[in-house]
């Protein structure tokens, strides 16, 4: 598929036609990663936040917001919950605070993965190689971290804190893969100055990287950060801006399935927040194959409010689990047991690449 074609679809309106698309993608995820699908419980550690993200809801200029980060007990305690419930993998994520101690997060790590047979993802942002290394000896196994846009120039409006713009985002995706990571990334969708032509190169970027892991969710406005104060000013055109619709981010997961067939892909919290009947289960029936319940206790869910009216904020662990199995079910798919890694990365693992 070209960059065009990419677009055409991108563009496309008629019912009919995208339908052929959705079920392209359907296919593609069945033969190349199957029915099953994998649960990632997700912990929100810290919403302490050095970063100026001007999407962002937990930014650090955000001073409305009770900052908390949670004690190592906290975290494996929530990492017992993940295991109970059959999840391979627990992701742990945060604000990106410069002044974290990086050696807890180390500890943190290895008490996981010496009390509980779990993948440990981290989605903590950028960190200098050493540290990168440090957490990967600890036993962390994957990383996650979205590029947000590849159009430098809007990279650069929303990052203000960023020295080198988009460039470096690649560069540490780029390391963390040299470094034996299983490495995701990814975008938002309809993000306020991004066109049609950005978002199809957003997305031949995914190929080029090569990612295991892809997550792609609609911009949700919030209304305490400067870009949500500011929409006008960045808004393009209606002809040339994206819209952060349902529609936009299936077409952006079934287009990710179709360029990067074998990556794991998640049907988001942020598209769950704009259809909470059938956002997920849309999602995994056009290219994902992912989800990823939150495990995070339920006091510090509203202190992590990246973006307003979170899908399942306010519902337990066990809540949660029950909920989406049901929901997978009812796609006649069923859950994944294991770890869940991508075919892609497993191969890349056998030969030594990037180890
Ligand atoms: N500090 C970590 C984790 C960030 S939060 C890091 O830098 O990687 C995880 C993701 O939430 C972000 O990468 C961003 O894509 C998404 N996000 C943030 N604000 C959002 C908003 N207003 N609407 C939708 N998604 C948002």
């Amino acid at each position: 598929m070209n960059r065009q074609e990419i677009i055409s679809w991108l563009r496309q309106t008629e019912p009919a036609e995208l339908k052929k698309l959705w079920d392209n993608a359907d296919r593609v995820r069945r033969e190349n990663v199957g029915q099953a699908v994998y649960l990632r419980g997700l912990i929100e550690f810290s919403n302490i936040c050095g970063r100026k993200c001007l999407y962002c809801g937990i930014n650090a200029a955000n001073t409305k917001l009770q900052r908390y980060q949670m004690s190592k007990a906290e975290i494996i305690d929530c990492a017992q919950t993940a295991r109970k419930l059959g999840y391979g993998t627990v992701v742990l994520q945060s604000g990106e605070n410069r002044k974290m101690d990086i050696y807890f997060l180390a500890e943190t790590i290895k008490e996981i993965k010496q009390t509980a047979d779990l993948a440990v993802t981290l989605s903590v942002g950028e960190w200098d190689r050493e540290v990168y290394q440090l957490w990967k000896q600890a036993g962390a196994d994957r990383f996650l971290m979205r590029f947000e846009t590849g159009d430098d120039d809007l990279y650069r409006r929303l990052h203000p804190d960023s020295k080198n713009g988009v460039a470096e985002r690649f560069e540490k995706l780029r390391l963390l893969k040299e470094l034996g990571y299983e490495v995701g990334s990814g975008v938002m969708i309809g993000l306020p100055g991004q066109s049609y032509e950005s978002l199809a190169d957003d997305l031949l970027k995914f190929k080029q990287i090569g990612l295991d892991m892809i997550g792609a969710g609609p911009y949700i406005k919030h209304h305490d950060t400067l870009l949500g104060k500011n929409l006008e000013k960045f808004l393009l055109d209606d002809k040339n801006q994206t819209p952060a619709t349902e529609e936009m981010t299936y077409k952006v997961i079934a287009l990710a399935r179709l360029l990067c067939p074998q990556a794991n892909i998640p049907a988001t919290t942020a598209l769950a927040t704009l259809n909470p009947q059938q956002g997920r289960e849309q999602g995994l029936c056009c290219g994902a194959n992912i989800v990823m319940p939150n495990v995070t206790p339920t006091k510090y869910r509203t202190m992590y409010e990246i973006y307003p009216a979170k899908a399942c904020i306010a519902e337990s662990a066990e809540t949660c689990n029950a909920c989406m199995l049901k929901r997978i079910e009812s796609i006649g798919r069923y859950i994944g047991s294991g770890r869940g890694e991508s075919p892609g990365f497993l191969a890349r693992a056998k030969m030594g690449v990037g180890l």
